[in-house]
């Protein structure tokens, strides 16, 4: 399924927790700062599931998740399984 994810770099601390659960490996951070001189993530490529791992770990609500054919429907995270998000958030924990 297509997806696709927008970062707001300025709500972004650079924590690298979304990397770190993203299973398609296509978010990274940048070499570039934001004004607040933290290097925010970014993503790096086509291969999105929009599978909102990313947005669920995401501390600061960072990300936005469009997900369909398109890839032009932003999926409310707040409707995502709790029992998804408690998975999502204890392997960002182990990764640690
Ligand atoms: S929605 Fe899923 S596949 Fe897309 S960037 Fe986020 S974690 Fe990776
Ligand atoms: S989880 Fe959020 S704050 Fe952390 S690097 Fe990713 S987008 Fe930035």
């Amino acid at each position: 399924m297509a997806g696709k994810i927008i970062i707001d770099i300025e709500r972004c601390k650079g924590c690298t927790l979304c990397v770190t659960v993203c299973p398609n490996n296509v978010i990274t951070i940048s070499e570039k700062s934001n004004s607040k001189g933290y290097f925010p993530a970014e993503s790096t490529g086509p291969n999105c599931t929009g599978c909102t791992n990313c947005a669920i770990v995401c501390p600061d609500c960072a990300i936005e998740v469009y997900r369909d054919k398109t890839g032009s429907e932003k999926i409310d995270i707040k409707s995502v399984n709790p029992i998804k998000k408690n998975e999502i958030n204890n392997l960002a924990r182990e990764s640690k």
